[in-house]
C-alpha cells in the first residue's frame, strides 16, 4: 500500500467529508516557507500552515532549544511542580502584554485557552454568588471546536447537531465599517436584557471568517459599555497574536485593556502545541480564598510542558530581533503594494490589510458557501501551482510566515491574479 493508501485506510481528518474531499498531499519535509511532498514537489506555505508558524518550517534555533530541552527535562507534572521555562514564559509573555495582564494559565490549544477564559468569566461572578451565565460573542466569530467555544463560535453551520446543547450565547454585529453603532447598540440591549457574565472577540481581525477586520476606535467602545456594566473582556489573540497584526498583539492598538486574553497559535513557533489563557489580578483575585471551592479546578496533563515552554522562549527571542520586525513591516508594505494594484480589477470586490494579513474578495455569481464550488475550485488551483491558501467562501487570503521572500511572495501574487481568472472564466 502507499502512504495515501494508508492514510485513507487509517485517518479521519479535521474538517472532511472523506466520501467527497480530494485526496490530501503527502508532504515529506519543510524549510523556511517551503514545503516538500514526497514526490519532491515544492508549494510555498503562504498561510503558515494555520496561522502557526511565523519563523519557517524545520526553524534551526527553535529545533536546538527543544532538544537541549528534551534531554534535560522533557517533562515534569504541573500540580505540585514548577520549572524554569515554565516560569520564563509566564515573565516574558506578561512583560510583552498589555500592562494589566498579571497571571498566566497554561493549556494545549487555541480551543481550551478559550475554555478556560469562559470558564473562569462564569465562576468569577459564581464566587461573588452573582449568577451571570449569558456569554456575548461576534456573529462569525470563531474560537474554537470544544464545547464552550463551539458555542461561542457564530459560524454555526457545521455545529448544528450540538445546537441545542450549548451555553447560552448571544451575539452582536461585527463593527465593520458603517455597523459600528449598531454593534454598539446591541451591546448595551443584551447587556441591559440578560445576565451577562463576558464578551469574548478575536481583535481586530475575525480570522476563520475570512480575515473580517475592524477599527480599533470600535472596539475599544465595546470595552467601555462592558467595563461600564460590570462584564468581562475576553480577547481571543490565539490567531492575532504575536505579530500579526503589526503589533506584538491587537491589544496594543486599543486605549482600554482586556481583563483576559488567549494565545496559542505561534506562540511556540509552530512547533509543539501549547497555549496560554492570561488574567488581571483582580480576576485572579476572585478566586483566592481560604475556601478550597473556590479554586479553579482545571488542568491539563501537559500544562505547561516544559519542551513546549522552550519552544516559545525560542520563538519569544526570534520575534523580538530586528530582523523579524523588520520582515513584518516589509511584508505589510508588499501587501499595500499589491493591494493598490489588484482592488480595482473588475472580479475583486473588497480587499484588507492589517500587519502581515492580506485578504481579498472575489466576485462570485452564487452566495459562497464557507466550503462552496468556487472555494474547491480555487483550492485546487492554487494546490495546482503549488501554492498553499485556503480561501474562505469567495475570500482568498495571505498569512505568510515572517521569513518569506519576495520572490515567494511575488509568486503567491501572481499565482492569486492568475486564479482569479481562471475561477472566473
Ligand atoms: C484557531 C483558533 C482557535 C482554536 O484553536 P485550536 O488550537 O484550533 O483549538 C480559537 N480562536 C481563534 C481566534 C482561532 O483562530
Amino acid at each position: 500500500m502507499t502512504l495515501l493508501e494508508k492514510d485513507q485506510k487509517y485517518i479521519w481528518h479535521p474538517y472532511t467529508q472523506h466520501k467527497t474531499a480530494a485526496l490530501p498531499v503527502v508532504i515529506k519535509s519543510g524549510n523556511g516557507a517551503l514545503l516538500y511532498d514526497i514526490d519532491g514537489k515544492e508549494y510555498i506555505d503562504a498561510i503558515a500552515s494555520w496561522w502557526v508558524n511565523p519563523f519557517g518550517h524545520s526553524n534551526k534555533f527553535i529545533a536546538d532549544a527543544i532538544y537541549k530541552q528534551l534531554t534535560t527535562l522533557e517533562h515534569v507534572l504541573f500540580g505540585g511542580f514548577t520549572h524554569e521555562p515554565a516560569i520564563q514564559v509566564s515573565e516574558q509573555l506578561l512583560a510583552m502584554m498589555p500592562s494589566n495582564q498579571q497571571k498566566v494559565f497554561f493549556s494545549d490549544n487555541g480551543s481550551t485557552a478559550v475554555e478556560v477564559a469562559i470558564k473562569v468569566a462564569f465562576q468569577y461572578f459564581f464566587n461573588q454568588n452573582q449568577k451571570k451565565t449569558t456569554l456575548i460573542a461576534f456573529e462569525d466569530a470563531f474560537h474554537g471546536d470544544t464545547f464552550a467555544a463551539m458555542a461561542a463560535s457564530g459560524i454555526s453551520f457545521y455545529t448544528q447537531a450540538f445546537a441545542e446543547m450549548f451555553l447560552d450565547v448571544i451575539r452582536i454585529p461585527v463593527p465593520v465599517k458603517g455597523k459600528e453603532q449598531e454593534s454598539y447598540d446591541s451591546l448595551q440591549k443584551v447587556i441591559d436584557t440578560y445576565e451577562v457574565s463576558a464578551f469574548i472577540f478575536e481583535p481586530l481581525v475575525l480570522g476563520a471568517a475570512g480575515m473580517v477586520m475592524y477599527e480599533p476606535e470600535a472596539l475599544d467602545k465595546l470595552m467601555e459599555i462592558c467595563k461600564k456594566n460590570n462584564v468581562l473582556t475576553i480577547a481571543d489573540e490565539v490567531m492575532t497574536g504575536f505579530g500579526k497584526t503589526g503589533k506584538t498583539f491587537a491589544c496594543d492598538y486599543l486605549q482600554n485593556q482586556p481583563d483576559m486574553m488567549c494565545v496559542s497559535k505561534a506562540l511556540t513557533g509552530g512547533t509543539i502545541p501549547m497555549a496560554i489563557t492570561t488574567f488581571t489580578q483582580e480576576v485572579f483575585y476572585a478566586f483566592y480564598s481560604d475556601d478550597i471551592n473556590k479554586a479553579l479546578f482545571h488542568g491539563h496533563t501537559f500544562t505547561a510542558n516544559p519542551t513546549g515552554c522552550a519552544a516559545a522562549l525560542a520563538s519569544f527571542e526570534l520575534l523580538q530581533t530586528d530582523e523579524i520586525q523588520n520582515n513584518i513591516q516589509h511584508i505589510n508594505q508588499r501587501h499595500l503594494q499589491f493591494q493598490e494594484k489588484i482592488k480595482g480589477h473588475s472580479k475583486v470586490l473588497t480587499t484588507r490589510v492589517l500587519g502581515v494579513i492580506f485578504a481579498l474578495e472575489i466576485q462570485s455569481a452564487e452566495d459562497e458557501q464557507y466550503y462552496g464550488n468556487m472555494r474547491n475550485k480555487l483550492y485546487n488551483f492554487f494546490i495546482d501551482n503549488g501554492v498553499v491558501l485556503r480561501p474562505v467562501g469567495n475570500t482568498v487570503y495571505i498569512l505568510p510566515p515572517y521569513i518569506m521572500t519576495d520572490s515567494q511572495l511575488d509568486k503567491i501574487y501572481k499565482t492569486i491574479e492568475d486564479a482569479i481568472e481562471h475561477v472566473s472564466s
